[in-house]
């Protein structure tokens, strides 16, 4: 497949650079070097105007949004943080996938008081309590919240679940389910029209694998 556009990819090492590679090969892009053993930030891939950035999970939209990719791929969870300005959302792409919860110490029940809640997703919070009209307190966390609760930072916290292994090693039990998290296709809204070709190709192949994948 012919790249008339040089397009650049942003995506983070990991499950989601994992869960992504078998997505873009069948789209025909294939990275030169292993994120996981290479320290480049950017890959060269089989194609010479194709090449990945390979960042922090959080930092994936800024890049698109200010252009410096034109491309990225990053879970709903960090889109939500960001806001999603200049981005367009165009694919989900199913992978990634976990979800985001209410999670607090096993057998815990709330008292009469304002309910404290750490979380790295304070804008995902916030809009589930308001939209439950309770009134909280949201503590922003960087990573780790499982301990908040034990050590009395807060009463609960707001985090990704996986199989709830995490949880269930620190003494806390899901209670309340948020939504429903997968990793998303990004675009920059001005690629998308000067490069429209380009990326409407690589969309329409990504489409096409991972409606196969989900069948
Ligand atoms: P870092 O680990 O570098 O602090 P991060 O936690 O955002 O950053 P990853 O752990 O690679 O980075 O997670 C990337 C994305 O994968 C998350 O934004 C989320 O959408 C998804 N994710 C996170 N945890 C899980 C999980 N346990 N199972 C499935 N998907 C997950
Ligand atoms: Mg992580």
């Amino acid at each position: 497949m012919a790249f008339e556009h040089p397009i650049t990819i942003a995506l983070s090492k990991g499950r989601i650079f994992k869960d992504s590679m078998p997505l873009l090969g069948y789209a025909g892009i294939e990275p030169l070097d292993d994120p996981e053993t290479s320290r480049k930030l950017i890959l060269d891939t089989n194609h010479p105007n194709v090449r990945l950035l390979i960042i922090r999970a959080t930092d994936v939209p800024t890049y698109v949004q200010w252009g410096a990719a034109d491309m990225g791929v990053a879970g709903k969870d960090v889109l939500l943080e960001h806001g999603g300005e200049g981005i367009y959302e165009p694919l989900d792409l199913r992978i990634a996938r976990c979800r985001m919860m209410v999670a607090g110490p096993l057998g815990w029940q709330p008292g009469g008081g304002r309910l404290r809640v750490a979380t790295k997703y304070v804008n995902s919070a916030r809009t589930y309590y308001a939209g439950l009209g309770r009134q909280v307190d949201i503590i922003k966390l960087y990573g780790s919240m499982e301990l908040a609760p034990l050590v009395g930072l807060s009463d609960l916290i707001v985090d990704l679940v996986e199989s709830g292994n995490t949880l269930k090693a620190n003494h806390l039990e899901p209670r309340e389910h948020i939504m429903d998290i997968s990793s998303r296709l990004i675009v920059n809204r001005a690629a998308w029209k000067t490069k429209h070709k380009t990326v409407m190709r690589i969309i329409e192949q990504l489409r096409e694998v991972v409606e196969a994948e989900n069948a």
